[in-house]
């Protein structure tokens, strides 16, 4: 067997959210460490997800205020969207990042190797020919798009196809039901596309609270993509008038121009040879982990969207990596991620946040200790808008114990992406009901009626 070309004490299996930041901050405490990265820098996030997703977003807000503006006096105007043009300045921003974290390993004295890992045995990883050794790896290989098994569910595009578009695509059928579809969906709609979302069962976001997949649900039927439910794609096939999807009870969408399948995404560790470093796989072919993201093998770790991690984002992936390399090379024994009370946005339009227990997940843990607190209204920001174009915000606190402490916020409505935070700090330092009356109200926000519900 030839020899390793060079040994360290962490390889990074993966340059994105997780990678990278764990190798950072590894670094900070004086690891030698290198990342291996078969495509460009920054993973999912920057190249094909959170990055490139946020930019459309905006472009969609500022389309919907646009049209919105003769509200306030001015003159109508038709936002007439140059969608090469928006395409261009988005690659130009991401190449501009892909930059951005090729220095910061580079200042980290961090070695940046290119190309696909692939364990030959448990300390050591193949790559281009060339073999690297360590003392510990961390696997952070995220996931890619998943497509659904169905004849013709090669055709369409999926996530990573949606950033490609050349052209704005008229008439689109989205797949799915959880984030990447409502968020997609709702950058086409807001960008001037006909949209259907197209969804198996009742309704989408099943898993968010009732309350928030209700006002989503509601707010769809005012404005936004055609809601398709109880639509269980069986077949998709290609002619000259364009795409037909099929549904199992017989329905069928026809005339697309376009079908984006969002049905969830699948972990990266098919070529990763895991077998010859003895690391366990589950059926979906994740990685399992325990509370200290060690696999079954001691010096063997693993991180973000390629684990059964509840909340595959950025912010986590980022936070496990940067934990775990303080109670390895920090000195930090005791440090690690709490997967609890995460705080997570869908960037909707208008968007939602969440964090800790929905309802259900709280009358489960609590029975009638649980107090819930809701209310609905029409965000200022619509203050002068006809009343068809009015759209109604939701918040709801779940509130648990005589204390009455909050366990959990939903919101639905304008400014709740940047709204959240601060609560999410506030619930994980155990803030009372009580709490939140005692604070005075912002005025006029929509945040205030979270410190004014009754
Ligand atoms: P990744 O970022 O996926 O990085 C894994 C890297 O490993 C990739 O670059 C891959 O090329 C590389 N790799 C894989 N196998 C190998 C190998 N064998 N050798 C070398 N390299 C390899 N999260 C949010 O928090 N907010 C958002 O708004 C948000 N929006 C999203 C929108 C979309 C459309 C998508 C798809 C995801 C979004 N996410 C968002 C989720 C977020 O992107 C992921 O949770 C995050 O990127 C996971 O980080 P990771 O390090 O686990 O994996
Ligand atoms: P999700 O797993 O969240 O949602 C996919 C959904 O699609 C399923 O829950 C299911 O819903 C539906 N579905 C599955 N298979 C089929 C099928 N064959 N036909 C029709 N519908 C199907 O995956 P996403 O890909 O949307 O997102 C992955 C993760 O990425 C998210 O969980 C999130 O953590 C992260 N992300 C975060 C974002 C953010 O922070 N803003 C943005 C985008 C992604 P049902 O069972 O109800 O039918």
């Amino acid at each position: 067997m030839s020899e390793a070309a060079k040994h360290y004490d962490l390889i990074c299996i993966g340059g994105g959210s997780g990678g990278i930041a764990t190798a950072r901050r590894a670094a900070a405490h004086g690891a030698k460490c290198a990342v291996i990265e078969v495509d460009r820098l920054g993973g999912t996030c920057v190249n094909v997800g959170c990055v490139p997703k946020k930019v459309m977003w905006q472009a969609a807000h500022t389309a919907e205020l646009m049209t919105r503006a003769q509200d306030y006096g001015f003159s109508p105007v038709t936002p007439k969207l140059d969608w090469a043009a928006l395409v261009k300045a988005r690659a130009a921003y991401i190449e501009r990042l892909n930059g951005i974290y090729a220095r910061n390993l580079d200042n980290a004295e961090v070695d940046f190797i290119a190309g696909y890992a692939h364990f030959t045995d448990a300390h050591c990883v193949e790559v281009d020919g060339v073999r690297y050794s360590a003392e510990r790896f961390v696997i952070a290989t995220g996931g890619v798009p998943g497509r659904p098994g169905i004849p013709g569910g090669d055709l369409g595009i999926d996530s990573d196809g949606f950033f490609d578009l050349a052209d704005r695509p008229q008439k689109v059928a989205v797949v799915g039901a959880g984030y990447i579809a409502v968020e997609l969906a709702g950058v086409l709609d807001a960008l001037g596309s006909d949209v259907q979302l197209v969804v198996r069962r009742e309704r989408a976001l099943r898993d968010f609270d009732e309350a928030i997949a209700d006002a989503y649900e509601q707010s769809l039927a005012n404005h936004g993509p055609t809601l398709v439910n109880h639509f269980t794609p069986t077949g998709l096939e290609a002619a000259w008038g364009g795409y037909t999807l099929h549904a199992e009870d017989g329905r069928s969408l026809e005339g697309l121009d376009q079908v984006v399948w969002a049905v969830g995404r699948v972990p990266n560790t098919d070529d990763l040879n895991l077998a010859a470093a003895g690391v366990n796989m589950s059926d979906r072919g994740t990685i399992p982990v325990d509370d200290w993201q060690a696999t079954n093998q001691d010096h063997i770790f693993a991180l973000g969207d390629v684990t059964d991690n509840p909340y595959p984002l950025t912010p986590v992936a980022i936070a496990a990596g940067r934990r775990l390399a303080d109670r390895l090379w920090g000195g930090q024994t005791e440090r690690r991620l709490d997967y609890r009370d995460v705080p997570t946005v869908v960037f909707t339009h208008p968007p939602i946040g969440t964090v800790g227990l929905t309802q259900a997940q709280a009358i489960e843990a609590h029975g009638d200790a649980v107090r819930v607190y809701k209310t609905q209204f029409v965000a200022m920001d619509y203050a002068l808008a006809p009343k068809e174009a009015k759209q109604r915000s939701t918040m709801k606190l779940i509130c648990v114990g005589e204390e009455e402490r909050v366990v959990g916020i939903h919101l639905f409505g304008v400014g709740s992406d940047e709204m959240l935070q601060g609560f999410a700090v506030a619930l994980r330092m155990g803030a009372t009901k009580r709490d939140f009356d005692e604070t005075v109200a912002i005025h006029p926000t929509s945040a205030e009626e979270l410190v004014t519900m009754t």
